[in-house]
């Protein structure tokens, strides 16, 4: 008999699609192994033994093992149920589907992303709580998610000559606030309470972004949406549907 190598990971389910008249193909986000794709059999069936577990935003721990192309899912187990107190949530679900679809762009298959895992988990786990605001939630996954993707915008120093900020210029093709010397044409002008609210999520200051106020956090949401689409060449289509406040 042919060796089938077999393996488990704990998993965060980021997209499903159909396959057939009862499988589906699960997009997963694993520690050790980052981006895996597998085919889940009998996963639409009523009676499936994988029940809901394998929706979006559940985060599992799947045994499966190896095929060519997709692997197969032959057992999953519950670790955090978040996707099912985000989905009766309208606006915590479109934060969440967001976040999904950025992590799915931002990661790679057979490259190990514990850092990305935690990081997407840790979200999830904010907007099942509602800890904060879901967009704030959503915003400060952005970043970080960015940061850990070698993109770590700056919001005080000055991202080219590092000047000690804090500086009111801010360019993305530069990489955040940019002082006087460096400015080039085009930069925005954001609110110094913007820029240190975006500075407070990338670096997980609670305090200070849950006492923002709503035109800052809307201005730091433009400016994040407009740093993640200048360094993913998809963009994220799902943060159009994300409803702020
Ligand atoms: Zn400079």
């Amino acid at each position: 008999m042919a060796h089938v190598p077999l393996y488990r990971e704990a998993a965060i389910v980021l997209r499903t699609q159909k396959l057939g008249e009862a499988d589906r193909i699960v997009t997963l986000l694993t520690r050790e192994r980052g981006l895996v794709r597998a085919v889940a059999k009998g996963v639409r069936k009523t009676k499936s033994r994988f029940g809901a577990r394998l929706e979006p935003a559940m985060v599992v721990d799947v045994m499966c093992y190896e095929g060519r192309n997709l692997d197969t899912v032959t057992q999953a187990e519950t670790i955090a149920p978040y996707g099912e107190a985000i989905a009766r949530d309208y606006i915590a679900w479109t934060a969440a589907t967001a976040m999904l679809e950025t992590a799915e762009q931002l990661t790679s298959e057979r490259d190990p992303s514990p850092q990305h895992f935690r990081l997407l988990a840790g979200g999830l786990a904010s907007l099942a709580g509602h800890d904060h605001e879901a967009g704030l939630v959503l915003d400060a996954y952005l970043l970080r998610a960015l940061s850990v993707a070698g993109w770590a915008p700056s919001f005080r120093d000055c991202a080219r000559c590092g000047a000690p900020g804090p500086h009111k210029a801010f360019n993305l093709a530069s990489g955040g606030c940019v002082c006087p010397s460096c400015r080039t044409p085009g930069s925005a002008a954001p609110a110094l309470d913007t820029l240190e609210l975006l500075g407070a999520l990338l670096e997980g200051d609670w305090v200070t972004a849950d006492a923002s106020e709503p035109r800052h956090r809307r201005e730091g949401s433009g400016l994040v949406t407009a740093f993640l689409q200048w360094h993913l060449e998809r963009g994220v289509r799902s943060l159009r549907l994300v409803e702020r406040s």
